[in-house]
This record gives structure tokens, sequence and C-alpha cells, in this order.
């Protein structure tokens, strides 16, 4: 256990994607650390099977925020992943990139290596798309693409719905343009979830060089003057050869909190928890940005949606069958099976708002049941302006960072999610889905005004699961890492995750993660060769 030259931490989307690739040097002895379990619970695998993941907490580390000033001071509740493929593994499979100029301005931050044209690059590399395969799309990748099997009706309706509502139907949201409504694609095979653990970690798994330990959550990064020389778990310590490299890829919450725990980070405040501060950085875990989403819920006349209900029994038991016989029928759903993007601000570049439409109720985040057949319309500010920040609530590892979203601390973002529900209302009453409506439940049709619907997001806004930013990495000696996610202030230790972004992405977050750590892996691979 003292002789690697990487140790990876954490097996989520950008761990695995490392694994594979730096693991496919022979020369390169690689461990990969991970709290959590091996995937083998089929609710996992079955695409459907996430609405019940919600209450598997062995499988989520189901973070809480602080309370929120601008919603009633609620603490939200973050999930994610804490299992092999990490949030890959309970995510909705949604696959997007981003708008190219989200990139266009990781550029100017972090150089031509994060550009458009060179990351597009790497996003067709990664993928072997099913259904589409023109020239935005590559189609030998380890990452599958697919169609839904079997979408809902219901989601078509919305589609048509939107574009009733003048919105462009949008027949792929990676391709010539992101803007319209359309039907998602999604990171799945044969109607089976393709997480980062059965892209990127299965295939490398044989590998004599690949030391893979679950269930073992990393304590601190082990630092001997200004070099990393391994990490610190329960029970032992796990060390690099002379010259080896930890890499950070606990997601946007773990890592920054791993770094503070290691002694980078706000010297006062370290100091205050009695960490020895390494490293004075002041801007580990600030920068926290986060799509703030709220939702238009309705009860359906008929049966069409995905219903809790006895109803729904012998349908239930149909889909189960074809989900095992076939991987094919209803529980292939994502569940967040259409959306799109439209832009409320003529003064934006790129959309500032992303639609989820889902053919059944969703509450509390599927921790709360609720009966019957509905449908819900998620909206979420894709740009937004507020910045929050993930600090350390404790100096023991075991316990959970402080998450302060701040959410709508910034004027501008407010209106822009009113804006997105006054949008999601009018696409719900319009004549493809108003006709399967018997009535608004959410926010209701009593709310009409906008102090009153402005209050409503205050009372509801929830997240839809994309924090980002917290090492963020540039060129500027004030960012946590170099463009490369080398820490700065010691050397030996890298940031390879989510939380590298310099700014949130236009879209979900899963594919760019592990586009940042093929990006980087590949950096890493041509370094030493
Ligand atoms: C419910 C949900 C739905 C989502 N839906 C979508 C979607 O449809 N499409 C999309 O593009 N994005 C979606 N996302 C977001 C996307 O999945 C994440 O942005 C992405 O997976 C982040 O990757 P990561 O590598 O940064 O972190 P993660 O994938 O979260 O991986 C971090 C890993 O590190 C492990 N770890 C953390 N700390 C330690 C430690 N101290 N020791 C050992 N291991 C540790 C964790 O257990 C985890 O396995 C969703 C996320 C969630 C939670």
């Amino acid at each position: 256990m003292n002789d690697f030259d990487i140790i990876i931490v954490g097996a989520g989307s950008a761990g695995c994607v490392l694994a594979n690739r730096l693991s496919a040097d022979p020369t390169r002895r690689v461990c990969l650390i991970e709290a959590g379990p091996p995937d083998r619970n089929p609710m996992i695998h079955m695409p459907f099977g996430l609405a019940a993941i919600a209450h598997m907490r062995w499988l989520n580390w189901g973070y809480e925020t602080e309370p929120e000033p601008q919603l009633n001071h609620r603490r939200l509740f973050w999930p994610r992943g804490r299992v092999l493929g990490g949030s890959s593994s309970i995510n909705a499979m949604i696959y997007m990139r981003g708008h190219p100029q989200d990139y266009h301005d990781w550029a100017k931050s972090a150089g031509e290596a994060w550009d458009w044209p060179h990351v597009r690059a790497i996003f067709k590399d990664l993928e072997a798309n099913q259904a589409l395969s023109d020239d935005h799309h590559g189609t030998t990748g380890p990452l599958t693409v697919s169609n839904l099997t079997q979408p809902n009706p219901l989601s078509r309706a919305f589609v048509q719905a939107g574009a009733e509502c003048q919105y462009p139907v949008n027949p792929d949201f990676n391709g010539e343009s992101q803007t319209g409504v359309g039907l998602y694609q999604v990171t799945q095979k044969n109607g089976r979830r393709f997480s980062a653990a059965r892209a990127f970690l299965e295939p490398a798994l044989n590998r004599p060089n690949l030391t893979l330990i679950p269930k073992a959550q990393v304590h601190r990064v082990l630092i001997e003057g200004r070099r990393a020389v391994g990490v610190s778990l329960a029970t032992r310590d796990i060390r690099l050869r002379e010259g080896g490299e930890v890499v950070l890829s606990g997601g946007a919450i773990n890592s920054p909190q791993l770094l503070m725990l290691s002694g980078i980070g706000p010297g006062a405040e370290l100091q205050a928890m009695g960490i020895p501060v390494l490293h004075d950085a002041p801007e580990v875990g600030a920068n926290l940005a986060d799509h703030l989403d709220i939702t238009v819920q309705a009860a359906l006349k008929g049966r069409e949606a995905i219903g809790i209900a006895p109803t729904f029994l012998p349908r239930g038991m149909r889909a189960a069958r074809a989900y095992l016989q076939h991987g094919k029928g209803e529980f292939t759903s994502n569940i967040a099976e259409a959306g799109g993007f439209v832009t409320s601000d003529p003064s934006r570049d790129r959309p500032n708002l992303q639609f989820h439409f889902i053919p059944a109720y969703l509450h509390d985040h599927g921790r709360r049941l609720s009966l019957g057949y509905g449908l819900t319309l998620h909206v979420c500010d894709l740009l937004p302006k507020s910045r929050g920040r993930i600090s350390l609530a404790s100096p023991d590892p075991m316990a959970p960072p402080r998450i302060a979203a701040n959410y709508l601390s910034h004027p501008d973002d407010l209106p822009t999610l009113l804006d997105g529900l006054k949008i999601a209302r009018r696409i719900t009453q319009s004549p493809a889905l108003a006709r399967y409506i018997r009535q608004e439940t959410l926010p209701g049709q009593h709310l009409v005004t906008d102090a009153q619907l402005e209050a409503d997001i205050h009372a509801r806004a929830e997240t839809i699961y994309h924090p980002v930013g917290t090492c963020q990495m540039g060129h500027d000696p004030a960012s946590v890492t170099d463009p490369e996610g080398r820490v700065r202030g010691v050397t030996g230790l890298r940031v390879v995750d989510a939380s590298l972004m310099p700014q949130i992405i236009a879209g979900n977050t899963n594919a760019p993660t592990m586009m940042i750590a093929e990006n980087i892996a590949r950096m890493m691979l041509t370094r030493r060769a």
C-alpha cells in the first residue's frame, strides 16, 4: 500500500474516468479510493429506480445546506452519490454538454485547453451515441448515450406545448443549437443506467496496476514539507511512490472539505478549528454556484402519468417485466424525460433557463410520496450570479461540512426565476398539455401577482443538483488550482472534478465533469511521456 504513482480519492464521474485513463499506462500504479460501497443495488441500474435511491441513505451523502436566508431559512436537501460511480450512479442520466459560450468563458480564466473547440473534441471522443452520428457526435467512445426507449406521451405533449408557445423543437441539445424544447438523450445502454462506473471503471478493473478500495473514506491528505505523500484513512495510511500524485475527485462538496482538513484553506477558519495551516487559501470552498429550481405541478384528468395508485399496479408489473426481460418499457424512464432551454433576458448570450419535465408527481426529491397521477415541470436559473461557500463545521472528517449556497443573494437571480416560473406556467396552460390537466396544484391558481409568485419561490425553490466551482481553476494566482487542477501552494496534489469549474455550466453537469477528467488525464499522460 505504499507504492502508488497516483492515488485518486472518489470514484465518481471524474474519478472513474481518471482511473481508467491513467491505469491504461501499465507503468503507472493507480489506487482508487471510494467512501461508498460497490454499485450492486438494482435500483441504481434500473433508470426509474432513481426515485427510490433518494431514500437510500447508505448510497447517498444526503447533505443539508445551512438555513438559506433568501429561502425562508429553509435547509435544502442536497443528495450526492456515495457509491461507485458517485453522483453518476444516482443522477437523472441527462446527457448535456452545456453551451459553447460557457467554455469561451472558462478559457478566459483557464486558457485555450478549456475553450469550446478543444473540449468539444473531447466530448466527441468520450461519446458512443446510439442515435446520432453527425459531426456533433462521437459514436465509438466509452460513454453510451441513447434516446429514451419509451418516453411517456405526456413528455411528447410537453414538447408540443413548448412549440405552441413559440419555442423551437430541438431534436439535439448538443448539436447545432441548445435553444428550444425536446426529449433529452440519456447515459443509458440497453435501457440501463450507464454510470461513470460502468462506462469507465468496470472495463479497467482487471488491470493489475489498478487497485480499487471501496467503503473507505479518506480523512485527509498526508503532506510532508510542501509535498503530498499519501492519504490517511480511518485505520491506515496509503502512500505514494516518490514523485507520485494525490488527485482529489470527491466532488464539489467533499474536495474542498478534504483540502481544508489537510490544512489548505482559509487560514483563520482552520486555525479556529485547531487544524495546522499549511497554505492560507481563502478561495478554497468559495465560488460555490448551483442551479436553483422551481416547479409547476398539476393533477391530471387521466392516468397517462407514472402514478402512485392501486390502478397503476398492473401497468407497473408490465413495466417491471419489460425492463427485466428486454431492458425496455416505462421503468427505463429517467423521470426527467424532456425539457429545454430558453432565454428570458435578451441581453444574455445564451439560454438562461432550463426545463425538466417529469410525467409524474415529484415532491421533496422523491422522498415524499404523492398519491395519484400528476405532472411536474421544473425550471431553473442556468446562469445564477449568487455565490456560496463550503466551509468546515468541525475538524472531524466524518462530520458533514457547512454548505451555504446563498441562493438569490444576488438581486438579478429572483427576477430570472420568476420569469421562468411564468414561462413554465404558460407552457402547462397551452393546449397540448392543458387537455390532460385537471388543475394546477403548485404554485396554485390562486397565486397570480409577481409578489405572490416571488413568495412562492422563497417558500419552495430547491436545488436541481449542480453544485460546482468550489476549487476554481485558473491562471489567476487567487484561484485554488492552476488550469491543470494542480493545487497552489503544495506539490503532488490535484483536484479533478466539478469543483474546478470556474463558472457554472448552462446545462447539466455530469458530462462536463467527465470531460474535465479526460482533459486533465491527457495533460497528466503527456507530461510524463
Ligand atoms: C440527484 C441528482 C441528479 C442529477 N442529474 C443529473 C443529470 O441528469 N445529468 C447531469 O449531467 N448531471 C446530473 N447531476 C449532476 C452530476 O451527476 C454531477 O455534477 C457529477 O456526477 C459530479 O461529478 P463529480 O465527479 O464531481 O462528483 P461525484 O460524482 O459526486 O463523485 C464524488 C465521489 O467521491 C466520493 N468521495 C467523496 N469524499 C470522499 C472521501 N473523503 N473519501 C473517499 N471517497 C470520497 C463520493 O462518495 C463519490 O463517489 C445530478 C446529480 C444528482 C445528485
